[in-house]
């Protein structure tokens, strides 16, 4: 069985603990990808270390360098594409399409930043005295840790490592100790493009044992977290005043489906939204808020469709839907449909799949509820698996009202051509991302993304140009002559 190392300092080293732990196939529990550090915060500590030794000369590193690295790990992950995909699959469980996919949008993020990061700029300001220079510069921050969760681990972890290190600041990158391998692919692209010894750092491990000592050393001056509100909001809570924290958590996204909508449509996108991934996106549609005169016809297609389903493992042809991600997920969902059975009114699926091609992986057929209203735990709790919740509303009104009465703000959707609606929903609607005859997931490279309330610390977007912004500050600079 191969073993993997930790990066720290450019050297692939092994755990202080001599311990190991395993990373499983969750289409079949059996198959074992490989075995990784169970890292000591003695370890978390030689990374930190590493990456704030390497900091001032990383800071002086001329951008177009810089730009180079990241351009050579784009490479590197788009030659080994095939190979990358298929582990993502083995490790994870989604659909190998969605796996190539995954990894492509990787490499796309690297480049991105590559270019984006070398015209991020300050502001020159006018100002009355005609012998005076004002002007703002922005520098990097120092040491920051990036810690991600498993649903996209190589993507996420992209978007934060890639805008970190082009602006100028060194990475520790602690991974989700569910998909530690696809995260070492992404450690390995850095390696190979060449990356400075100590700028970028990976441990593996689990949170209890070297999460405290990455978002509590004093040389942290970043962390950037992306997983559940309740390990991001701790997190946050305990990081010093000179730490920034950038958190994006869970969420509990709506699609409000109008009396006018089409249905065929709102079922696609519910099956889309609601369903692809497993329902393991934090985007992911999770309420269904419709009016009246949709509401029979929906439900109708919507169990038809589920019928046809195809659940599998990811790697086979034809599968639409592959297993959950892990024995907690699997657990946790299987309990929050029998918590729906008891509130609301089942109307379909649900079951725990066994037998021929499921036996050995974490496999549920995707649920739907009705009659679910506001109080309810399946119509307040993030479920994070395809589970829809439907709750009557009368009218556009009362759907927004209910869709904003959660203390999440992820995405939203609206599905309806009513034009009037279509222009007041971005205005009412409180959530981060907003969509018009849209799936609820998604977004882009290019464009910002993070969530409101308490899905978001809200105060630096990812993604984008604006994904810069948390990893630079500002200095404001006065030349007189
Ligand atoms: P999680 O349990 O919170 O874990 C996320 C990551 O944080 C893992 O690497 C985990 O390490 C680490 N971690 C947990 N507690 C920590 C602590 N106290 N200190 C330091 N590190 C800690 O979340 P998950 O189950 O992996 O992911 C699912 C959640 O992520 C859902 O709530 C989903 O909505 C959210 N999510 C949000 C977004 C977004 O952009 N808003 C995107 C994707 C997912 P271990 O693996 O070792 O425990």
């Amino acid at each position: 069985m191969t073993q993997y190392f930790n990066y720290i300092d450019a050297q692939w080293t092994k755990a202080s603990s001599g311990n190991v732990f395993e990373s499983r196939n969750p289409a079949n529990y059996e198959e074992l990808l490989g075995q990784f550090q169970a890292s000591t915060e003695a370890d978390a500590r030689d990374a930190l270390e590493a990456a704030h030794r390497a900091f001032p000369m990383w800071k002086k590193t001329p951008m177009g360098q810089r730009a180079k690295i990241l351009n050579a790990a784009a490479d590197y992950l788009e030659k080994n594409v095939d190979q990358f995909a298929e582990e993502l699959t083995r490790e994870e469980g989604k659909l190998l399409s969605n796996s190539k996919m995954e990894i492509m949008r990787s490499a796309q993020t690297f480049r991105f930043y590559a270019v984006e990061g070398t015209t991020f700029t300050g502001e020159t300001y006018p100002c009355d005295d005609p012998g005076m220079l004002v002007y703002s510069q922005r520098e990097p921050l120092g040491v920051v840790s990036v810690i991600t969760p498993w649903n996209f681990p190589i993507s996420i972890p992209a978007r934060k490592i890639a805008p970190a290190l082009i602006t100028g600041n060194t990475v520790v990158f602690k991974p989700s100790s569910d998909t530690p391998l696809i995260a070492l692919r992404l450690a390995e692209a850095l390696h190979h493009a060449g990356v400075p010894k100590g700028v970028f750092n990976f441990i593996t491990g689990s949170a209890s044992d070297i999460g405290a000592e990455l978002t509590t050393n004093e040389v942290v001056r970043a962390i950037t977290f992306t997983g559940s509100t309740r390990a991001g909001e701790r997190i946050h809570q305990a990081a010093s005043l000179t730490t920034r924290t950038q958190m994006e958590l869970g969420g509990k996204n709506p699609m409000i489906v109008l009396d006018d909508a089409d249905i065929d449509t709102a079922v696609d996108l519910t099956v889309q939204g609601g369903f692809a991934l497993t329902g393991q996106a934090c985007t992911g549609t999770s309420r269904v808020l419709i009016t009246a005169g949709a509401k029979e016809r929906y439900l109708d297609a919507l169990v038809q469709r589920i019928k046809s389903i195809k659940i599998g493992n990811g790697m086979g042809a034809g599968v639409e839907i592959g297993p959950l991600a892990n024995q907690r997920q699997l657990d946790s969902v299987l309990n929050y449909i029998d918590i729906g059975k008891t509130e609301a009114t089942h109307v379909y699926g649900g079951e725990h799949l066994t037998g021929p091609g499921f036996d050995g992986g974490y496999y549920v057929q995707p649920a739907v509820f009705t009659d679910v209203t506001q109080q309810m735990r399946i119509a307040r709790e993030e479920i994070f698996g395809p589970v829809i919740a439907v709750i009557d509303v009368e009218d556009y009104d009362d759907a927004i009202a209910k869709a904003n009465d959660t203390e999440f703000g992820l995405s939203a959707a609206l599905i309806t051509n009513d034009i009037r609606y279509i222009q007041r929903f971005p205005l009412e609607i409180e959530a981060g991302t907003v969509k018009v005859n849209r799936t609820t997931t998604g977004n882009l490279v290019n464009a910002p993304f993070g969530g409101l309330k308490r899905s978001s610390t809200s105060t630096f977007r990812e993604s984008g140009r604006a994904g810069l912004d948390f990893y630079t500050q500002i200095k404001t600079v006065y030349i007189g002559r």
